[in-house]
């Protein structure tokens, strides 16, 4: 447990005591107001059974997420039967009396209650010294597969460790554990010990290290036993770098990913920061909004990827407040939970039916609220992705990216800073298609778009253009300054083998650049780089020129 998830522990068994202490507090005036109601000569019963309805309701619903879940169902129980009153019934008030025992004794029981067993995190924070250069080990007594493996990755910036000795393996991964550790079982068995090994380096909870194997064949059986020593990837030789490369990138992307952000909007503040603490416990970000009113100002300083709504609060319900954030498209995407003690499914439905996605009904343990939220966001997050990233390469698309460079001009004209922006085109790519057919050539482009993601700063722009054209604006850089990164990309681009059927070839791309000029359109700025990358096919290929 690290110093941070101490401290939260230390935050929730804090919260649950103020529960406790403000349970104990108003038990005297609830124990007042049953008597009330109670009372056969008191006449306007009804408005105290109203009151008592919905401090139950409130009840049913933290009681369990702090510990109490049996004094939570009784209060659910007289929730109910308090409404059956109220439309229409009677006052049994024999049984009343008698759970309104029980409770009381309930309460006495459960103060002394020891804390839940805390969530582990789902998601490691960020790593603030985030590369997406990988340390990459590989095991294999065919000592060719190591050296192909590692000029393979070297134009990505890789670090590639070979080792043919268990031993040596053994004592490099105990001291210095690499991203990403492959396999070769395609000739020999494991040697003995391997298995028990991995399992110690895979369980390792701090330990983010994946498996990949090499294996003999595609085969169902082949895939499982790469399952079973816990792979998470599969390849066969010749090994095709390409494709690893592009597994590599997919598992460093998504821990680069900012924590999920979750904003919880309840009127009940001990509940609504027992639900924050939670949810960052699991390692996510939450905000907290308890007057339902200010809810679209947490939305948008936020951009959550989940809503958590109570249904119940004052002045407004769970539902309205969704179809009030269903009115602008642009929060059309980030789904709605509803937190709810309202075990009535009717009303559930109706909820949902008007606005929102799901349903959480309280009380819910801490991992099952942190595991449904977590999927939630995650779910949320690709489908986002996929909304504004081409499919094949994780850039932006077409629209996008010419927005953001709209938005880059913009800003260049402000700052007054230089801004270039780079038309790229893969040279003779109708040629790979013919001879290595669709497939091969996609992975060309995708390594192109990982290479560009790499060697290119955080604040530039990268986007798929059209089919083997890219587009890329970069802020605060001089012509001359982008022309040679241009070009270094060019080099280490030229310089990735890829497998075709038998042979392996290389791939190359010419480069247009134009610094922008702020007086000009987006459309003018992006046809005089474009211009200049007609000038580079023009001028034999595999160069850069400046317009
Ligand atoms: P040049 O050097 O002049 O750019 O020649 P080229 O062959 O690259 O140019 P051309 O524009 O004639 O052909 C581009 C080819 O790129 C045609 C098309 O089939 C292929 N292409 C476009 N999008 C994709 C894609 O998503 N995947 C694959 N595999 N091929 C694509
Ligand atoms: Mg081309
Ligand atoms: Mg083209």
């Amino acid at each position: 447990m690290t110093a941070s998830q101490q401290d939260i522990q230390a935050q929730l068994a804090a919260l649950r005591n103020s529960y406790l202490l403000r349970l104990q507090q108003d038990w005297p005036e609830i124990t007042a107001q049953a008597g009330q109601l109670l009372d056969e000569s008191n006449t306007g019963w009804q408005s105290i059974a109203k009151t008592l309805k919905q401090r139950f309701h409130t009840l049913a619903g933290s009681a369990g997420t702090f510990g109490m879940p049996q004094l939570g169902q009784q209060a659910k129980a007289l929730e109910m039967e308090l409404d059956a009153w109220l439309n229409g019934g009677g006052r049994p008030e024999t049984e009343l009396k008698q759970q309104f025992l029980h409770m009381v004794q309930e309460l006495s029981h459960h103060t002394s209650n020891k804390p839940e067993a805390s969530a582990a995190p789902l998601f490691q924070p960020v790593d603030d010294e985030f590369t997406r250069k990988a340390h990459i080990a590989i095991f294999s007594k065919d000592a060719d597969l190591g050296k192909q493996l590692t000029s393979a990755m070297d134009p990505f910036g890789h670090q590639v460790d070979s080792f043919q000795e268990f031993d040596a393996l053994k004592a490099a991964l105990t001291s210095d554990r690499p991203d990403v550790l492959i396999l070769d079982m395609s000739g020999n068995r494991l040697p003995q010990g391997m298995k028990s090994l991995l399992q110690q380096l895979l369980i390792d909870e701090q330990s983010s290290m994946v498996l990949f194997i090499v294996g003999k064949k595609e085969s169902f059986n082949h895939y499982l036993t790469a399952v079973r020593l816990g792979a998470g990837g599969y390849f066969i030789k010749p090994l095709d770098a390409a494709a690893i490369e592009l597994r590599i990138q997919r598992l460093l992307t998504q821990r680069q990913q900012a924590r999920f952000r979750i904003l919880i909007v309840d009127d009940d503040v001990m509940l609504a920061q027992h639900y924050q603490l939670i949810i960052e416990q699991a390692g996510m970000e939450a905000k907290v909004v308890n007057d339902p009113t200010k809810m679209l100002i947490g939305l948008q300083g936020f951009q959550p990827d989940v809503i958590l709504l109570d249904v119940n609060m004052p002045d407004c319900t769970g539902p309205e407040l969704a179809q009030i954030i269903r009115f602008k498209d642009e929060w059309l995407g980030v789904p709605i939970v509803y937190l709810s003690s309202e075990t009535d499914s009717q009303r559930q439905l109706d909820a949902l039916v008007k606005a929102g996605d799901d349903f959480i009904s309280k009380p819910i343990t801490d991992q099952a609220l942190a595991v449904t939220v977590f999927a939630r966001a995650q779910r949320a997050r690709q489908l986002a992705e996929m909304m504004t990233r081409d499919s094949l390469t994780g850039l932006l698309q077409h629209a996008t990216v010419k927005e953001r460079l709209s938005d880059e001009i913009a800003k260049a004209k402000r700052s007054k800073q230089e801004l270039i922006v780079v038309m790229l085109d893969l040279d003779h790519f109708k040629r790979v298609n013919d001879q290595y057919g669709h497939l091969v050539g996609d992975q060309v482009i995708s390594s192109l778009a990982n290479l560009l993601q790499q060697k290119l700063r955080k604040t530039d722009v990268i986007g798929r253009y059209g089919g083997e054209e890219f587009l890329l604006a970069l802020p605060d850089c001089s012509l001359q300054k982008a022309k040679s990164i241009i070009d270094g990309i060019r080099q280490s681009f030229q310089a990735i083998p890829f497998s075709g059927q038998e042979q392996s070839f290389q791939c190359t791309f010419s480069a247009g650049l134009a610094r922008v000029d702020t007086s000009q359109s987006t459309d003018e700025n992006i046809d005089r780089a474009d211009q200049a990358l007609y000038q580079a096919k023009h001028n034999g290929r595999n160069r850069v020129e400046l317009a």
